[in-house]
């Protein structure tokens, strides 16, 4: 049993986007442009080796028919469904500029229908676009083929559609049961409604079952969000994701309906995360990681259990890491050693195809040492541990020397109980698991010499690449002094978050203690200033970019457990020291 604190949230509040995988969002340059994709398509089409590789597929549908108050999505609200006509019309366009280029017959695992709202397109429109892409691609069978699903926009018919179109995965976004609560996020969808769907999926067949639940939206009380985690459980679905609610009305004008006054108190928030770990805990969920929760028999627990899975831009996948071709507005693709996003208002989107150019607007070539990076990082996100000869062995380099700087500063949260790491290679610990930023971050920034001196300009320069921005880092942009300011601010947050401060006597093997939160108070509140000198502001909406990648296709919440809950304990008046407990099944 580990234990986490409200004080252990406040402590590793570092700012930086949500933590979805490596390279963050955050780090594509508008240099990146439509030729780029294009080399790499054509790289593609001309490896035989690759072409036998299955792709993955994302679809953005953009439209909804009413605004949830909550939602940082992309996504376009109207009542016109003559609109879903013309945009697959796009979507075809687009589809046959990519495949012009990297040949037909392309096999896919994998296809994710996000938005907005996918259940938006009829089911006539629905057909029309499966088919569009039967005609382009061939689905291998077996595949993962989920859509996303806004239950008040379906029915069983509706569902046994979807089934025949060859969907096997369903998300329901659910965010909470209570009637005030969804009242107030302006997304009111009767429980029964819920729980009649679910039930029809599964005398479908549909083979997975995702729910989507938000907590610390307006008048959600631990109270009311424990009677939901109830209906959750008894409806057991073999997936679920919980995300944060994050209140950033300055950057997503519909929270601005939201009042302020009606969002719970840090406290409030803590408990209803714990009251989560323990719920899903109690009934048997098992912790893949990030966000994500499912029940043993499900193939994201069983993939966890083999060793098996994988993280992408779409989240956890039992499918291993491929090109994805990503389609619709503002759609994130990957192909080869790139990543690109398409533009992200319609408009762009439509021009750019209307001229015949696939509407990339920004992406990232990924250097050799962003690759190392990448794998060193989905290692450890998706096994929770690497073995450093495997990386030496997979990428000719000696990792102690590679990463000598990281390696160090890793050592800095090993007192923190965050990660092991032995003369063989690196572990996160249970506790670990649920501060996956500060580690992650740790292995992100290229700050040591060694990484330096292997790294593309492009992609080690902190300016070129996004990472000042990301970061609000004074100092040079190039050389040593840069690399001596990227030291400093790791320092700093460092400082601000308590590691290297020494483990307090009464910690645990696996867990931090409650009165380690008080005694590593001073420091915090020594680094916090430090860090607003350094750019990073103190204010608790502004000062917390952590939040949202709002690139990330398809997510309604903030960023994840860690972020939103101490960004609650900043937001509100001071909690005591509760202890949250994280069952041994979630660990
Ligand atoms: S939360 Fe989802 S359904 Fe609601 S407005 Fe945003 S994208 Fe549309």
């Amino acid at each position: 049993m580990s234990v986490i604190t409200p004080e252990l949230l406040t402590r590793f509040d570092v700012a930086g986007p949500r933590y979805t995988s490596y390279p963050t969002a955050d780090r594509f340059v508008e240099a990146f442009a439509e030729g780029d994709y294009i080399q790499a398509l054509d790289q593609r089409h001309e490896a035989t080796r690759l072409k036998a590789q299955p792709l993955s597929l994302y679809v953005h549908i953009p439209f909804c028919e009413s605004l949830c108050y909550y939602c940082a999505c992309n996504k376009i609200i109207t009542k016109h469904k003559d609109r879903a006509a013309t945009y697959l019309r796009y979507l075809t366009r687009e589809v046959e500029l990519q495949v012009a280029r990297l040949g037909p017959g392309h096999s896919i695992s994998q296809l994710h229908l996000g938005g907005g709202t996918p259940t938006f397109l009829s089911d006539d429109e629905l057909r029309e676009l499966m088919a569009m892409l039967r005609r382009h691609f061939h689905f291998v069978p077996g595949g993962e083929y989920s859509v996303e699903v806004d239950p008040r926009t379906v029915d069983e018919n509706r569902l046994a559609v979807l089934a025949e179109l060859g969907f096997n995965r369903l998300s329901f976004g659910v965010q909470d049961f209570d009637p005030a609560a969804q009242k107030a996020i302006h997304r009111v969808q009767p429980a029964e409604k819920v729980f009649a769907m679910v039930h029809a999926a599964r005398a479908l067949g549909f083979e997975s079952v995702n729910v989507d639940l938000i907590y610390g939206l307006p008048l959600q009380t631990p109270e009311s969000f424990a009677r939901t985690l109830a209906q959750v459980n008894e409806l057991r679905p073999d997936r679920i994701a919980l995300y944060a609610y994050a209140h950033l009305p300055e950057r997503f004008k519909p929270q601005r309906r939201i009042h302020a006054a009606e969002l719970p108190l840090a406290g409030a928030k803590v408990s209803m995360l714990a009251q989560s770990l323990d719920a899903f805990s109690e009934a048997g969920y098992v912790y893949i990681g990030m966000d994500h929760f499912a029940l043993p028999q499900d193939a994201l627990a069983v993939a966890k259990r083999q060793g098996r899975l994988h993280r992408n831009f779409q989240g956890y996948s039992t499918q291993p890491d491929c090109d994805l071709i990503a389609l619709g507005v503002s759609a994130i693709g990957r192909m080869g050693s790139t990543y690109s996003q398409n533009a992200k208002t319609i408009e762009e989107y439509c021009d750019a195809l209307d001229q015949g150019h696939l509407p990339i607007v920004r992406g990232l070539t990924l250097s050799r040492d962003d690759m190392i990076r990448r794998a060193v990082i989905m290692a450890l996100m998706c096994q929770g541990q690497l073995q450093f000869e495997s990386i030496n062995l997979a990428w000719l380099i000696d990792f102690k020397t590679y990463f000598a700087a990281e390696l160090q500063v890793l050592r800095a949260l090993q007192e923190q109980w965050l990660v092991r790491l032995s003369e063989v290679g690196i572990e996160v610990t249970a506790t670990g698991w649920f501060f996956v930023v500060p580690w992650a971050w740790c292995l992100t920034v290229t700050f040591s010499r060694g990484a330096a001196a292997h790294s593309s300009p492009r992609s080690s320069d902190p300016v070129r690449s996004g990472h000042a921005k990301f970061t609000g880092i004074d100092g040079p942009p190039h050389g040593p002094g840069r690399r001596a300011a990227l030291r400093g601010h790791v320092r700093r947050c460092l400082c601000r978050s308590g590691a290297g401060s020494g483990r307090a006597p009464d910690a645990g093997p696996d867990g931090i203690s409650a009165g380690q939160g008080a005694r590593l108070q001073p420091a915090r509140r020594l680094g916090r200033r430090q860090c607003a000198g350094a750019g990073v502001a103190d204010d608790p909406v502004r000062g917390h970019s952590t939040p949202l990648d709002t690139s990330s296709p398809g997510r309604h919440g903030a960023g994840g457990f860690v972020a939103a809950a101490s960004q609650a304990t900043r937001l509100a008046r001071p909690v005591g020291a509760q202890a949250v407990g994280l069952g041994s099944a979630l660990s």
